[in-house]
């Protein structure tokens, strides 16, 4: 059965405007998902009626056949590793980073996840303080750096969920090349759910689905969805 099933889901922030218009869309158990889509057209929506910061106005959402209407925020945090387009990090070590918030985690464990997320040879380095113009500082590392480190925490919960919102959108090209490399080999055998805005960076996706108005207009491979253009 599917790992994710999303089953004509309603929803709007506000009443009288509806954004998902009874989207459905099944990610197999182990499957490379991507949705894609226009700037607004209800991606990033769809994460978080993940992870539950809404629910439906109608329609359901099910993890591996559980209905998460009766499911704790808590729990789902436990089963879907994200990793954003841009995250914040602390002015302290690479691995104080990659161990946040995550109790139970030791030191192996930290340095696995670092190793498989290729910023290894980064995690004794001290951090080099920022200064910027309103006093705040910050860990000083490149788009793609910080991108590893969010990859890493992520894998260190070992979710059976992947969700990668606009991982790469914001690298430049070359970057972004190095990071899809690393989400290609640490996404292997993991559900994976890709949520992007250009067909270029989810080549390595086994079924793409084109929402468009908050609704799937089209599905396919890539190849296919290529020859559509
Ligand atoms: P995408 O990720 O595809 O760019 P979003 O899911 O972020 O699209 O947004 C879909 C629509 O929902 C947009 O029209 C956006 O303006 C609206 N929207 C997003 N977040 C909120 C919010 N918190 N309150 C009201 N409207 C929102
Ligand atoms: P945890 O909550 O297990 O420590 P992380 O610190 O890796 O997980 O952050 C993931 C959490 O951040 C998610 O549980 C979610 O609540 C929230 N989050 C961050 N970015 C997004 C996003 N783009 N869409 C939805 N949720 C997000």
């Amino acid at each position: 059965r599917p790992m994710l099933t999303f089953d004509n889901v309603e929803f709007g922030y506000e009443r009288d405007r509806q954004i998902l218009h009874g989207l459905s869309f099944e990610v197999p158990a182990g499957g490379h998902v991507a949705l894609v889509g226009p700037s607004g057209a209800g991606k990033s929506t769809i994460g978080r009626l993940l992870f539950r910061f809404y629910d439906p106005w109608q329609g359901r959402i099910l993890i591996d056949g559980q209905d998460i209407a009766q499911v704790q925020q808590e729990s789902l945090r436990a089963h879907i590793g994200i990793v954003p387009q841009d995250s914040v990090l602390f002015n302290d070590t690479i691995g104080y980073n990659i161990g946040y918030g995550r109790e139970g985690a030791g030191d192996a464990e930290i340095i696995q996840a670092a190793r498989d997320a290729a910023i290894w040879p980064f995690i004794k380095s001290l951090p080099q303080q920022l200064e910027t113009e309103v006093g705040e500082r910050g860990l000083k590392l490149s788009g793609g750096e910080k991108q590893r480190v969010a990859i890493a925490r992520t894998l260190l919960k070992n979710p059976p969920i992947l969700l990668l919102d606009e991982a790469t959108s914001a690298l430049d090209t070359r970057t972004e090349q190095d990071i899809l490399g690393t989400l290609k080999r640490v996404s292997e055998g993991r559900t994976t759910i890709s949520i992007a805005h250009r067909l270029s960076t989810i080549a390595d996706s086994d079924l793409i689905y084109v929402i468009q108005d908050g609704r799937i207009c089209e599905q396919g491979t890539h190849g296919r969805l290529l020859r559509h253009d």
